[in-house]
């Protein structure tokens, strides 16, 4: 009898003909999962505490937008498959929703609809990997999807810094340095994960003018532009479209706190035709071809999603975000290793400095997450996932209660590893502290 059991086929006697792909690997290694799994998988969190920051006290949708679900799967007119590039109904409301002050109006056949902002990543990448020597500008710190799917698609990566001491702002000189002949794009991430910070009119000005001398679009993700909570409002990239072409990303996923739901878009902002005649909205559309739609339930709960999620439902969350940044960089009083140069005025982060010099036995922004997590059940991200050493990107998008006890846990962690002398510091604080308030 034929069988492949261990006893008639022993690796001697058989020659199986397939294995792994290793490109997999070599992309997988620079995605956040990936880093995720390597940090928990020494770990042996027997600290007995609850693994922070938890799903349960994060913000939560708002019911309109899981009203507007219920609808569509009620509505029976979504079970087939959609067509490749979204529905006409989604891409009329994602038009709607981006119009706004753009000078030159987007139109439904200038917008698809995608599984999330990442999806739109892979597709652009893919689109524009047609030059082998294509390379493409990443932010440095950065969203390491890009990073991850920039090897895949064998785009070559090149990386521009933010600079900490201007606001996060691009280094432009150094841009213009890095990019060459095979420069097909720059990615701007605008409101900026991890900094928090937003960018000025002004500086995107210079942007769009910097890619036009370059002779580049501007890949502009969007995914943050309803968690805007400072002073400075968000400008979209798409108003420079005369300038140089932009290419719109977007997504439901951090406004309405819906990951999981999986809907985001990709908006052509070619107000002078240049991404047509060069043939990427055509490469764009062949790519949507190939890859499954996303959900036509989603797609026709778009609009309601878009359009009957109440104004006060951001406005709360941002003012939620404001109360926890304030609480965040008090906080971080207790913990010199650690510092914010800059409020964060967008997103759900605070992104801090740390200094390794102050403690014993850390090496690094990784061993310091690592030894957290195993500690501390507190999962902070390690600034090398994001392409900068000794910087951590602490989650604050959660009740006040949980904020606090992340913030105690951390100042906990940090006593027990600093160095004699700010032990002794600390110590000394607590003990004074003590002492005033007996008095
Ligand atoms: C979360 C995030 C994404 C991915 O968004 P999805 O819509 O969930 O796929 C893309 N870019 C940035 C900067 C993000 O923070």
């Amino acid at each position: 009898m034929a069988g492949n059991s261990s006893d008639d086929c022993n690796a001697n006697e058989c020659v199986w003909r397939f294995k792994g792909n290793d490109a997999m690997s070599d992309a997988a290694a620079v995605t956040l999962r990936k880093l995720f799994f390597e940090m928990f998988k020494n770990g042996n969190l027997n600290s007995g505490k609850t693994i922070l920051p938890s799903v349960t006290h994060s913000f939560k949708p708002s019911p309109q937008a899981e009203e507007a679900i219920v609808a569509a799967v009620r509505s029976g007119t979504a079970n087939s498959y959609a067509p490749s590039p979204g529905t006409f109904n989604a891409r009329r409301a994602v038009v709607d929703y981006l119009n706004g002050e753009l000078p030159t109006k987007l139109s439904p056949e200038h917008v698809y609809i995608t599984g999330g902002c990442n999806q739109a990543i892979e597709i652009l990448m893919d689109s524009l990997s047609g030059n082998p020597a294509a390379n493409i500008l990443l932010p440095r710190p950065g969203y390491p999807h890009y990073d991850a799917r920039a090897v895949y698609s064998h785009v070559e990566v090149r990386k521009y810094d933010l600079l900490p001491e201007r606001d996060f702002e691009i280094d432009l000189n150094e841009l213009e340095a890095i990019a060459d002949e095979n420069t097909v794009a720059m990615i701007l991430i605008n409101p900026n994960n991890p900094c928090g910070n937003v960018y000025s009119y002004d500086h995107l000005n210079k942007v769009a003018e910097m890619a036009r001398k370059l002779g580049i679009m501007v890949i502009s993700d969007e995914v943050y532009d309803h968690v805007v909570f400072g002073d400075r409002p968000f400008v979209p990239m798409g108003m420079f479209a005369s300038i140089a072409p932009v290419i719109t990303l977007g997504s439901i996923s951090k406004g309405w706190v819906v990951p999981g739901w999986r809907i985001g878009w990709i908006a052509m902002n070619d107000s002078i035709g240049i991404l047509k005649h060069t043939g990427v909205v055509q490469a764009i559309e062949d790519c949507l071809e190939l890859t499954p739609q996303p959900s036509f339930i989603l797609q026709e709960a778009l609009r309601d999603i878009l359009e009957k999620t109440p104004k006060e439902y951001f406005d709360k969350k941002n003012k939620a975000m404001r109360r926890n940044v304030e609480i965040s960089c008090e906080r971080l009083k207790d913990i010199p290793c650690l510092s914010c140069l800059k409020k964060p005025e967008s997103c759900s982060y605070i992104w801090v400095k740390l200094d390794t010099s102050q403690l014993d036995d850390i090496k690094n922004d990784f061993d310091f997450c690592t030894k957290l997590v195993n500690e501390e059940s507190l999962v902070l991200l390690p600034g090398v996932a994001l392409g900068a050493k000794n910087w951590v990107r602490i989650s604050i998008g959660t009740e006040e209660s949980e904020l606090e006890e992340i913030f105690e846990r951390l100042k906990g962690f940090h006593a027990r590893h600093a160095i004699s002398k700010q032990a002794i510091e600390v110590n000394s604080h607590t003990i004074n502290q003590k002492f005033v308030s007996v008095t």
